[in-house]
């Protein structure tokens, strides 16, 4: 069984990478939604997977430093792309949260980028 909980954070970033000209060059924001989904039996007992607020609480540090933040400033998010704040999110709450089985992150309504972990084997 499969629980997801979405979180959106505001924030702004600049790609530093990209071709010249290109406009993701330049300082700009959005409303990032990022999505958690673990997955793991049902607990017979509790009939859950487990507590959508324990996800929540484990979220939450990293909500604070990511939520009305120039992205481009945080260790680790200096090519803050959707791809690279994918990967950031998981290592961090890969261990709070070892149910954890993928992070959608969605820079728009259209566009978003999904990470299941590094590849193993
Ligand atoms: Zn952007």
């Amino acid at each position: 069984m499969e629980l997801r909980k979405t979180f959106q954070i505001e924030a702004a970033h600049s790609l530093p990478r990209v071709p010249a000209g290109h406009k993701c060059a330049r300082l700009h924001g959005h409303s990032f939604q990022i999505e958690v989904i673990v997955e793991g039996p049902v607990d017979p007992q509790f009939g859950w997977v487990m507590d959508y607020a324990d996800i929540k609480a484990a979220f939450r540090p990293l909500y604070e430093q990511l939520d009305h933040n120039h992205l481009n400033t945080i260790p680790g998010l200096e090519n803050p792309t959707s791809e690279v704040l994918a990967g950031w999110v998981w290592d961090r709450l890969k261990p709070a949260l070892p149910l954890l089985k993928e992070i959608r992150v969605a820079e728009t309504c259209n566009s978003s980028c999904v990470y299941r972990g590094p590849l193993v084997g």
